[in-house]
């Protein structure tokens, strides 16, 4: 026992006293951040002896430094040491003692009534006493690097403490957690490293981690050498790299490292904004395996290496949230609630970055190394046309890099397809929306020479209604839309009043809009198209489920082709024949249009006897 150490005891006053009680119910389900406040503590201690050293007020010699974590299943403890700054008498007293506690208390006072927990971000504030969470007794052992005597410090839950002098030859610190019976899982080696690799795999000091009453290393018997203990972690990452240092391999194994996907990611960005913004990252776009897979990502959010949590929106869009990727911000306000990082003036700048340096990718990438960027069109489209609906400055950023594919399977922008389209059709984008179901009307845009595009899917409808708002000089029609101007010849469009009627009749629909046209494809005799707007408008209320309550009307058109030598030769019919010809051929119509229900199945199959009987 050292005598300049005065033996203390001491108790939490009464007012603070209730924050242990608190601070064990609370937080459940973080229960397990305690382990990163402690030892990012103990990295911090070291990060400070070492600056102490490269100031010249220190000299440690070639000493390495490290910190160690030990469970210890049969003494119930887990045990964080570093040789770090230490601690003197006085230093644990205003630190541990005095600015920690007040530190906790104020943490907790703020955000004690906040039960959902998510009032703030990565739990972030609480430090040192946050070891309470699963600890009934926390003892510290410290000396300070200034060789002042060594200070033992122990502490249950019920804010009773007492210090004394400590046995430590080394400057350090060690903290011994005592393991609460009800919070036990913290004694399973799986659960510990777990929690270490979440939150510490990038801390800035090597941490090793050890289990106390492990059998000693079964190999040393056969004569072997024992394995050298490796880091947890990785104290350098990738983002902290020079972008033009890292090498494409560097980035696909950090990336398999971090997010355990064995599919190489598409491409990525290293963010590196020095002051004012000063903050690090990489963001990686995923690979999908399929178009059904959820295009859910993982954006880490880091502070000075440490983890904090992941998919943070207040920091970055929620549409980017699909991306996978880390970001290290130590100029993030962490210990203030979520409301305030939304209104934060620095925290919009930081996600307005990100998006910019997003969008410079895609366009860099279009410009740059298009085919590159033809080939992964597919893989990212969804999320890139996602992000221009959720935000309209994206999309004026990336507008230009747009792809649309052709039914070719060829690529080109919106642009480019209006230019080479423009002596044929002028300011429309003609697409399909299903190459199968839709293939006679691709047959017939083929022959003209004219391009489809293919918007094929879910997101599409509402992707295309929101470019034609942002700029109102571009259609798209889908080519069973309004589309028969494309196709027909000019000049002939005599109206035949009894063929209306009659198509008319056999549609039994009145509403039916029957136009007379000579389209260029002869050997198609009857058109039926749908109107673009009625079509979204059907689609839209199917989508909100107001279908049943009286669907919106589509409006249809049949265009009879004058051109057609079967439209011809129905003038001469006698007229029962005439009727049986026109009902097949609306059917035809129909069916090359959409499915047909039931009843028009039914009839499809009346007619169709009826035209056998004919022959
Ligand atoms: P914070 O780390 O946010 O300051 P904590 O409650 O975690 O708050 O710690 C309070 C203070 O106690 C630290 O600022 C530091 O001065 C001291 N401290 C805690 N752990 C250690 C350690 N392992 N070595 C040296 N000092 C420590």
């Amino acid at each position: 026992m050292n005598s300049s150490v005065p033996n203390k005891k001491g108790g939490i006053s009464v007012e603070t006293a209730h924050i242990f009680p608190v601070i064990k119910k609370w937080l459940y389900s973080e229960k397990d951040i305690f382990l990163r406040e402690i030892v990012s503590n103990a990295c911090d201690a070291i990060t400070k002896l070492k600056r102490l050293a490269s100031l010249g007020q220190y000299d440690g010699g070639d000493e390495t430094y490290r910190v160690d974590v030990v469970l210890d299943k049969d003494a119930k403890t887990l045990t964080v040491s570093d040789n770090g700054i230490g601690m003197t008498a006085d230093e644990l007293d205003r630190y541990i003692c005095q600015i920690a506690l007040s530190g906790a208390l104020e943490f907790v006072e703020k955000y004690e009534g906040d039960n959902k927990n998510n009032g703030i971000i990565g739990h972030f504030g609480l430090g040192f006493y946050s070891s309470f969470m699963v600890s009934d007794r926390v003892e510290v052992i410290t000396k300070s690097y200034t060789d002042t005597p060594a200070v033992y410090w122990d502490c249950n839950t019920d804010g009773e403490y007492e210090s004394a002098a400590g046995e430590r030859d080394a400057h350090g610190t060690t903290v011994i957690m005592h393991i609460s019976d009800e919070e036990a899982a913290y004694l399973e080696k799986a659960k510990i490293e777990d929690i270490l690799d979440r939150y510490c795999a990038f801390m800035p000091v090597e941490i090793y981690f050890s289990v106390e009453d492990d059998e000693k290393d079964p190999k040393a018997e056969d004569g072997k050498e024992p394995e050298v203990p490796k880091p947890i972690n990785d104290t350098t990452p990738l983002w902290l790299k020079n972008p033009s240092d890292c090498t494409d391999e560097e980035y696909k194994e950090f990336y398999r490292k971090v997010f355990h996907d064995y599919r190489e990611p598409l491409f990525w960005i290293h963010v590196n904004a020095d002051y004012p913004l000063n903050f690090r990252g990489i963001l990686y776009f995923p690979r999908l395996a399929n178009e059904y897979e959820s295009i859910e990502g993982q954006v880490k959010l880091y502070y000075n290496q440490v983890f904090v949590a992941d998919n943070i929106k207040e920091v970055i869009p929620e549409y980017l949230l699909m991306l996978k990727g880390v970001l290290d911000c130590p100029e993030l306000p962490l210990n203030v609630s979520r409301s305030y990082l939304q209104n934060n003036t620095y925290v919009s700048k930081v996600s307005a970055h990100i998006v910019k340096k997003v969008a410079d990718k895609l366009n860099s990438l279009c410009n740059v190394s298009r085919e590159e960027y033809e080939k992964v069109w597919n893989d990212i489209r969804a999320f890139v046309e996602y992000a221009c609906m959720r935000d309209r400055k994206f999309y004026d950023r990336v507008k230009d890099s747009l792809l649309m594919e052709l039914t070719d399977g060829t690529y080109t922008t919106t642009a480019d397809y209006l230019e080479k389209a423009k002596e044929k059709h002028e300011n429309t984008v003609y697409y399909t929306s299903d190459k199968a179901a839709q293939a006679q009307y691709i047959s017939m845009f083929a022959s003209q020479e004219i391009s489809i595009a293919v918007y094929d899917k879910q997101l599409d409808a509402q992707f295309l209604s929101m470019l034609e708002s942002y700029d109102s000089n571009v259609k798209y029609l889908r080519i069973d839309a309004d589309i028969a101007g494309a196709l027909k010849n000019e000049g002939d469009t005599t109206a035949n009043e009894e063929l209306e009627k009659l198509f008319k009749k056999v549609a039994e629909n009145e509403q039916l809009k029957v136009e007379f046209a000579s389209l260029k494809d002869e050997s198609v005799p009857v058109l039926l198209t749908i109107s673009e707007q009625s079509r979204r408008m059907e689609e839209m209320m199917r989508m909100y489920g107001m279908s049943g309550m009286g669907a919106y009307p589509l409006e249809a058109t049949l265009t009879v082709n004058l051109a057609s030598s079967l439209i011809q030769k129905l003038d001469g019919m006698e007229d029962a024949k005439k009727e049986t010809t026109a009902a097949y051929l609306y059917r035809l119509a129909l069916l090359s249009q959409r499915k047909l229900n039931a009843e028009e199945l039914k009839a499809f199959l009346r007619d169709s006897y009826n035209v056998l009987e004919l022959l």
